[in-house]
């Protein structure tokens, strides 16, 4: 049974567990404590007397620290991306790209002298002058979802403690694996016993960190109902919130886009990670003449990706995270069908144990199946054709969620039409997954973010510090 690392020393938890698997052979690794308010109070109090000292650290002392975490996640690369692998099902070049991305974190979050630095205006009135100075908030929590272990936990805790926070991480509960790691070189790096904890659990624990009276911010991804729900529930409990939620994806492809470049595009954005990601191209539309042969080159193409464990060399398609969800993305591939799409390629029927599904395409998808509506959250693409890039626009706009869209054309023009009338945060163009670099916002809009400030870039150092204004004069 995992362990919660309370004030630095990692603490039984007498609680009913949940099995943690490998899903591509549907072996069970590990048992994960289900924690409720009880350990969240513990580990907020560890957290409280943590920030004392932590928050009158030099940020120089800071920044060596996170260093040294940075050199650790380095040496221990491989690794991670291989736990990544074991427990989440991606492939281990999907997972070298995960653990890659995070560290890209860790790199932003040890620019702090640049971005903690303060603002000053001399004289503003007759011997006045006026400084900005940033300070951290105090304890604050982290809530990931399962589908990135080892990245969006370092999308949370380096920035926030680099910053002077002391952090309570609750990692998914079914991918606790990656978090458990990271606390393990952090501690490992010399950060003072209280710094970062860590509490396994699933909803219980997640809405005691939203509603714990010492916590003062709560960065929360996962899946729009629960983002909604935590948003609110911390805000109403006087907590500064990010909540980032779920999508549905367009990529649109016009008639002079260059397909070579699009169909490997669109591939890679539906049917990595499994379709398991919130830059998952969802569905891929076909503007005027192009549609039938995208459709064409699409399907051809997803019917030659490998699937299999992810450690296996050439996969390309791993399993999904469990046979329930597994089951659920069967059922929209059935809806779909009764709601009158048309199976162009059909993942169903892969082999187990593990829990495996193809690529699949529906086409003739329209915005109001549920196909084209809803997030899927598996190897799934709808297709649909459209006369012009206007309808497709209009149709990227019908979904209530706001995180990617993509366009792919020679046109400067469309692409800038494009960029101006979609209402999604991240835009890419002749790209499939528009995933902003560590030192930009990951900005959903809409229904895919409840908040003022995203993860990472900048806006992290915002989420993570007040501001005190001082007016002097001498
Ligand atoms: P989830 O919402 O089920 O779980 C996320 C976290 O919330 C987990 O830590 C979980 O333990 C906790 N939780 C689950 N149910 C809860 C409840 N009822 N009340 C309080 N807490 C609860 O999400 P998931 O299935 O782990 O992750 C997949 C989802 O995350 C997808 O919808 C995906 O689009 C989204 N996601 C979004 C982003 C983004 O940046 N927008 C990034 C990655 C994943």
């Amino acid at each position: 049974m995992l362990k919660n690392l309370i004030g630095g020393a990692w603490r039984e938890v007498h609680r009913p567990g949940l099995p943690v698997y490998n899903p591509a052979t549907g072996e069970v690794l590990e048992e994960v404590p289900l924690s409720g308010p009880e350990e969240v109070d513990q580990a907020v109090r560890a957290a409280e007397v943590a920030f004392v000292a932590w928050s009158r650290t030099p940020l120089l002392e800071r920044v060596r620290l996170m260093f040294r975490f940075k050199e650790l996640l380095e040496r221990h690369f491989e690794d991670l991306a291989r736990l990544v692998t074991l427990h989440h099902g991606k492939t281990l070049e999907e997972a070298r790209g995960e653990v890659r991305r995070g560290i890209e974190v860790v790199d932003l979050a040890l620019s702090a002298p640049t971005l903690l630095q303060g603002r000053t205006l001399r004289e503003v009135t007759g011997g006045v002058d006026q400084n900005l100075f940033h300070y951290p908030l105090g304890v604050v929590a982290g809530i990931p979802p399962f589908n990135f272990p080892v990245m969006i936990p370092l999308w949370m805790f380096p920035i926030a403690v680099v910053a002077g926070n002391t952090f309570v991480l609750k990692p998914s509960e079914r991918t606790p694996l990656g978090a458990v790691r990271l606390a393990e070189l952090f501690l490992e790096a010399g950060f003072p016993e209280g710094v970062l904890n860590l509490v396994h659990g699933g909803k219980e624990a997640a809405e005691a960190l939203a509603r714990h009276p010492g916590v003062r911010a709560v960065q929360f991804v996962g899946s729009e109902p629960v983002a909604r729900r935590i948003y609110a529930l911390a805000a109403e409990h006087g907590k500064r919130v990010s909540a980032a939620g779920g999508a549905k994806n367009h990529l649109v492809v016009l008639p002079d886009a260059d397909l070579d470049l699009a169909v490997p595009a669109i591939l890679n954005s539906a049917f990595g990670n499994a379709g398991e990601r919130c830059l998952a191209g969802s569905v891929a539309v076909g503007v005027g003449a192009v549609g039938p042969e995208l459709l064409e080159r699409v399907v051809a193409a997803a019917r030659g990706l490998k699937v299999g464990p992810g450690w296996e060399e050439g996969v390309q398609v791993g399993p999904l995270i469990r046979e329930e969800h597994r089951r659920r993305v069967v059922g929209y591939i059935q809806r779909g069908l009764e709601e009158g799409a048309t199976l162009a390629l059909d993942g169903r029927g892969v082999e187990g144990p593990g829990f495996f599904l193809g690529p699949t395409v529906l086409s003739g998808v329209s915005p109001g199946m549920a196909v084209g509506r809803e997030e899927i959250f598996g190897p799934v693409l709808a297709v649909s054709f459209v006369k012009t890039l206007e309808e497709a626009i209009q149709q990227a706009n019908a979904v209530p969620y706001g995180n990617m869209a993509c366009i792919f054309t020679q046109s400067g023009k469309a692409a800038r039409a494009f960029r101006e009338g979609v209402q999604a945060g991240m835009v890419g163009v002749n790209v499939g997954v528009a995933q902003p670099f560590a030192f930009y916002p990951f900005s959903g809009w809409r229904d895919s973010f409840f908040g003022d400030l995203h993860p990472h870039g900048p806006d992290a150092f915002l989420f993570y510090t007040q501001r005190k204004v001082v007016v002097e004069r001498w």
